[in-house]
């Protein structure tokens, strides 16, 4: 469930008592949905749910949910890193060929760095 849903409720967190222990797992904890699924398939083997019961069934798809959307922030971070290493790291030029003027002291020069070659 998501955070904003979970505290507008009803959810474990609005039903769990003012002095009762809770313990939360973030999405963007790599270990969250190994503990999710685990947790499910305890119930399961306890006896306390079935398969198919909704809070087992919204468990699995959190899990899922998870690590589809952790698998877009790396893909987007790995772009994003792809993306700003082939820049010049003192002009932020895109292209080795292109020395863009730069400010430097007060007066203006071709950027210097070994980007350019
Ligand atoms: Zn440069």
């Amino acid at each position: 469930m998501r955070k904003r849903d979970e505290l507008r409720g009803p959810s474990c967190m609005t039903n769990a008592l003012d002095d009762e222990m809770v313990f939360v797992l973030l999405g963007r904890d790599a270990a969250a949905p190994l503990a999710i699924r685990a947790w499910a398939e305890a119930r399961i083997a306890l006896g306390l749910n079935e398969r198919t019961d909704e809070k087992i069934v919204e468990a699995f798809k959190c899990a899922e949910t998870m690590e589809l959307e952790m698998t877009a922030t790396a893909l987007r971070a790995a772009e994003e890193k792809k993306k700003r290493a082939r820049r010049c790291p003192r002009c932020d030029s895109p292209d080795p060929k292109r020395h863009p003027a730069m400010q430097f002291e007060g007066e203006v020069q071709i950027c210097p760095d070994s980007f350019h070659g």
